[in-house]
């Protein structure tokens, strides 16, 4: 029966929800509609608690309404929502990502993770005056008609829209390749090198699960961009402060020419960014001929939230422990599905994880990905939810551990797969 909360949103809000995987739809049931939350936990409208491994898609590192991000918001919010006019609290998160990110030299807010991504292209685009992107199949780099591209298979695909109302010349311009496979890259750029303007990749996915880069792949990226005069772009909307306080680029050393940001650094406000290197950067209007703006880009209330969140992470040893309660987690699942022999792998670092099931110990593009057993995450996930537990729902998407989760948070996680796995066969 569908709840009393989902009926009437359905009713007014195109399938109930603002972001189409709050659905539900590829786990069957109705959404939960949260009421609050608080740390590691969520309660739902009707009562509920569930340990949470979503935070928000990601932005909420620190457990949900921690009380020094809540006590700056609430302060800031009294001395207005908005001006439409520069504020110093801008000028102190941007200050914040250059310290944290090295190659980001300088750095332009906006409202969205799909601003920024949106934003970065259109900026390579202009700096490099070339009309071609390459992103890879299974990366998300948000919604925007360029980007709303994929591969049907390992392929390389010409610009064919993922989605009804994206024309072909608005995609005919993206070149989709397999994540993780750098001969292919090699062989784009020998036919098309002098027309790309940028590749942009997830450094490590998050978007079709979580995929390490293999040995190699972001370097031979980085390669490929400065023989050809491309601009390398990382989307780390999600993988951002997430996997290390530096991200993606800091645990593998390669060195973007743009970064986009999102997700935690607007600490649960709609907060993103891009941002790089400066000559690129000077070609934004009012500097230079790329237009982009934003009438509540780098608003008081989203720095404020972000500075904080930025200035919590920062406390030594946050990352070890963080990564401690993740490997406490998938080394927990994995065990507990061994035992009664689910085929199951995981992957993680910081505090981000993704969980497969799948005899492939080697996950490592989309194709790996989609092979694996959509039945055994389905009773999974709802069996899991059953016992208090939300997990994403979805098997495309990441999970994530807050530095909020106890040992005794995962521990009861462990224990309620244990017998979701018993009941497996
Ligand atoms: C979430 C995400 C986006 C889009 O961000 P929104 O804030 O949802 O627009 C872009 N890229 C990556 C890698 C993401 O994870």
């Amino acid at each position: 029966m569908t709840s009393e909360y989902f009926q009437r949103a359905r009713a007014v809000i195109p399938g109930g929800v603002n972001s189409p995987v709050r659905a539900f739809g590829s786990v069957g049931g109705d959404p939960v509609f949260f009421a609050s939350a608080q740390g590691a936990k969520v309660t739902s409208e009707d009562g509920r608690v569930f340990t949470d491994y979503v935070g928000s898609w990601g932005p909420m590192i620190l457990g949900h309404a921690h009380p020094q991000v809540i006590e700056k918001v609430v302060e800031v919010a009294r001395r207005g929502l908005s001006f439409g006019a520069p504020t110093v609290l801008e000028t102190v998160l941007a200050e914040e990502i250059c310290k944290l990110v090295p190659s980001i030299e300088q750095v332009r807010m906006v409202n969205s993770g799909t601003e920024a991504t949106m934003s970065a292209i259109r900026l390579a685009r202009g700096y490099t005056q070339r009309p071609l992107i390459v992103k890879f199949a299974g990366c998300y780099h948000g919604h925007s008609d360029a980007l709303l591209v994929k591969a049907g298979s390992g392929a390389l695909t010409l610009g064919i829209p993922g989605s009804a109302g994206v024309p072909p010349g608005a995609a005919g311009d993206t070149l989709t390749a397999t994540y993780n496979d750098a001969e292919e890259l090699a062989a784009i750029f020998a036919t098309y090198g002098e027309r790309i303007a940028a590749v942009i990749v997830e450094p490590i996915t998050g978007n079709m699960n979580m995929i390490l880069p293999q040995r190699g792949f972001l370097e031979t990226l980085r390669d490929v961009c400065d023989q050809h005069g491309a601009v390398l772009i990382f989307d780390e909307v999600m993988t951002g402060f997430r996997v290390a306080l530096g991200g993606a680029q800091a645990v593998y050393q390669v060195k973007p020419d743009l970064t986009t940001l999102g997700k935690i650094v607007g600490g649960g406000m709609p907060v993103g960014a891009f941002g790089g290197r400066r000559d690129i950067m000077a070609t934004i209007a009012p500097q230079g001929p790329v237009y982009q703006a934003g009438t509540l880009s780098g608003n008081p209330v989203g720095m404020a939230a972000g500075i904080e969140t930025l200035r919590l992470i920062q406390v030594p040893g946050f990352y070890d422990a963080l990564s401690r309660t993740t490997l406490r987690l998938t080394e927990g699942l994995e065990r507990s599905a061994a035992k009664y022999g689910v085929p199951l792998s995981t992957n993680q670092l910081g505090g981000m994880f993704g969980v497969f099931f799948s005899d492939l110990d080697d996950i490592s593009c989309y194709d790996d990905v989609a092979a694996c057993n959509a039945d055994h995450f389905k009773a999974f996930f709802a069996a899991m939810l059953a016992h208090g537990q939300y997990f994403a729902p979805s098997s495309y998407e990441a999970g994530f551990v807050s530095a909020a989760h106890t040992e005794g948070d995962i521990d009861s996680t462990i224990d309620a797969a244990q017998k979701v796995f018993a009941k497996f066969t």
